[in-house]
C-alpha cells in the first residue's frame, strides 16, 4: 500500500470517449413520452431546444461516444482531476477503511458542471448557434455555461431563481465576468414569468419556474437553444469522464473501491463517477467485484427514497415532456435549504432506472448533519466543500465509521463534486447556529404525488 496523497494521471491518460451504460443495461430504461400524445417523443420532437448531435447522444446505445478533440483541449485547462486519499481524515475518525475522493472542484466554475457545459456548448457552436438560454438555482451550472459561451463565442442567458439571486451575488458577477447576462426569475422577459409576476411581483421564484422560462425563450427563438446541467441521458453521459479517470488512478493507488458514493440533486455527478464502475459490473456476468453503490440525497428533498417511480414532467409550467423517474411531483416546492443544486423535484431517469433494478443503494441526510460532516472534512483535509457535495462527505463518514464499528478495512471512493467557496454564507448560519433542518410538508408532498400526469403503462 502507497502512502502516496494525491493520484494524477497524465492529459494523455484523459478518457477519449464517454461511456454510455444504455449499452449494458439488463433492460433499457423506459422511453420519454410526449406531454399532448403521450407516445414516445423522436428526435424532431427535441430539435427547438437541442442541437441533433446531443439529441442523438440522448438516445444512442452505443457504448462509447467519442469526445471531440476541441473538447478535450478545452477540458485540458483542468483535467484530468486529482483523486486524493483522505489520509487525515481516516485518522481522525480512526477507521481502517481506506477513503479516497475525486475533486471535481479544481474546473474553473469550482464544479464537475463544466465536464457537461463545455460539450454542450461546443455541439451548439457546431449547429450554428448564437445563443442558449439556461436556468440556475445557486448559481453552479450558470457560471458553467457562462465559461463555456466565453470560450466559444456563445451569448449566454441565465435565469437564476430571484432568491438566489439576492443572496449570492459573487455567482452573478462570475457569470458577468465571464461575459453572460444574468435575470432573476421570475422576469418579465417570459409569458411564464410574467404570469407569475402578475401574480406577486415579490415571487422568491423556484428552479422549475425559471426551466420554464429558459425553456420558453428557447422555443421561442429559431438562434436560441436549450441547456440542462443535470437529469438528461447526455448529461450524464458528459459526467463519465470523472468516473472513467477514477478507474485509472484508483489502479495507480493499488486500491479497488468497495462502496462508491455521490450526492445525488439530478444526479449527474454521482452517474458520473458510479456508472463507468457500475458498467465494468454489469459486463463482467457475475465475475467483477460487485460493489456497493451509494446515493445520497437530502432529507428535505428525497426523491430517490420517498418519491414515486412515474412519469412527471420536468418543470413547473409543464412545458417539458414526460419521463420516468423517481420524482416527488412537478408542483412540489421543496423546503429552503442551503445545497441549493439538490433542490429539485426528480432524479435522473437512468440514475432511477438503475434503483429500481436494485442496482444501487440510496440515504438521505438532513443538512445540518451535512454541515457537521463538510466542517470536519475540511479541518482534516483542507478544501472546504460545496454543501451538496457534504452530503457525499457524510455518505463516506458513515461507511468509514461501520468498517471502524466492524473492523472491516474496506476502500471507499466518493465524488467531492466542488468547493464551496462561494457558499460561505451557509457556512456562517451553520457556525452561528443559525441552521435548521426543515423537514418537508407530508401533506404537501401527498398533493404534488396525487397531481402526476396519468399515463398508461
Ligand atoms: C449542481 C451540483 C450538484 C447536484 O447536481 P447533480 O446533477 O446531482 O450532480 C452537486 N454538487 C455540486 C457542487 C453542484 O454544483
Amino acid at each position: 500500500m502507497s502512502a502516496q496523497t494525491k493520484f494524477f494521471l497524465d492529459e494523455s491518460k484523459m478518457p477519449k470517449h464517454w461511456y454510455n451504460i444504455a449499452a449494458d443495461l439488463p433492460t433499457p430504461a423506459p422511453p420519454v413520452l410526449h406531454p399532448g400524445t403521450k407516445q414516445p417523443v423522436g428526435p424532431d420532437d427535441l430539435a427547438p431546444l437541442f442541437p441533433m448531435d446531443l439529441i442523438m447522444q440522448e438516445v444512442s446505445t452505443e457504448r462509447e461516444v467519442p469526445i471531440p478533440e476541441p473538447v478535450r483541449d478545452v477540458f485540458r485547462l483542468w483535467r484530468p482531476s486529482p483523486l486524493i486519499r483522505a489520509h487525515r481524515l481516516e485518522k481522525v475518525l480512526g477507521t481502517p477503511a481506506r477513503i479516497y475522493y475525486k475533486y471535481e472542484g479544481v474546473s474553473p466554475a469550482g464544479s464537475h458542471k463544466p465536464n457537461t457545459a463545455i460539450p454542450q456548448a461546443w455541439y451548439n457552436q457546431q449547429a450554428g448557434i448564437k445563443k442558449l438560454s439556461t436556468e440556475t438555482g445557486a448559481g453552479q451550472w450558470g457560471s458553467s455555461v457562462a465559461f463555456a459561451g466565453a470560450l466559444f463565442g456563445i451569448e449566454v442567458k441565465v435565469f437564476q431563481v430571484r432568491i438566489s439571486y439576492d443572496q449570492k451575488p459573487y455567482r452573478r458577477a462570475l457569470m458577468e465576468t465571464y461575459g453572460a447576462s444574468c435575470i432573476a426569475s421570475p422576469s418579465n422577459e417570459t409569458n411564464s414569468g410574467r404570469a407569475i409576476l402578475a401574480k406577486d411581483p415579490n415571487h422568491p421564484g423556484s428552479l422549475g419556474i425559471a426551466i420554464s422560462e429558459a425553456v420558453e425563450v428557447a422555443a421561442t427563438n429559431d438562434d436560441t437553444k436549450y441547456s440542462l446541467g443535470s437529469v438528461l441521458n447526455h448529461v450524464l453521459l458528459h459526467q463519465t469522464i470523472v468516473g472513467q479517470e477514477a478507474m485509472l488512478q484508483m489502479e495507480m493507488a493499488g486500491d479497488d473501491p468497495d462502496v462508491l458514493i455521490g450526492c445525488t440533486g439530478g444526479g449527474s455527478n454521482f452517474a458520473g463517477l458510479v456508472f463507468p464502475f457500475l458498467g465494468q459490473q454489469l459486463r463482467g456476468g457475475g465475475k467483477t467485484k460487485k460493489r456497493r453503490i451509494v446515493a445520497v440525497e437530502p432529507a428535505a428533498c428525497p426523491s430517490l427514497t420517498r418519491g414515486k417511480y412515474a412519469y412527471d414532467f420536468g418543470d413547473t409550467a409543464n412545458l417539458t415532456p414526460l419521463t420516468k423517474m423517481h420524482t416527488l411531483g412537478s408542483t412540489f416546492t421543496p423546503p429552503g435549504f442551503h445545497a441549493g443544486g439538490l433542490r429539485y423535484h426528480g432524479m435522473a431517469p437512468l440514475v432511477s432506472h438503475v434503483k429500481e433494478l436494485g442496482l444501487i443503494e440510496a440515504v438521505a441526510f438532513h443538512q445540518s448533519q451535512c454541515f457537521q460532516a463538510g466542517v470536519q472534512f475540511a479541518r482534516a483535509e483542507g478544501i472546504v466543500p460545496a454543501p451538496e457535495a457534504n452530503h457525499a462527505i457524510l455518505g463516506a463518514i458513515t461507511e468509514a465509521m461501520r468498517c471502524k464499528a466492524e473492523g472491516r478495512s474496506e476502500v471507499i471512493l466518493f465524488n467531492l463534486s466542488g468547493h464551496g467557496h462561494f457558499d460561505m454564507s451557509a457556512y456562517s448560519a451553520y457556525m452561528g447556529g443559525k441552521l435548521v433542518d426543515v423537514p418537508y410538508d407530508e401533506a404537501e408532498l401527498a398533493m404534488a404525488l396525487s397531481g402526476l400526469p396519468s399515463v398508461s403503462a
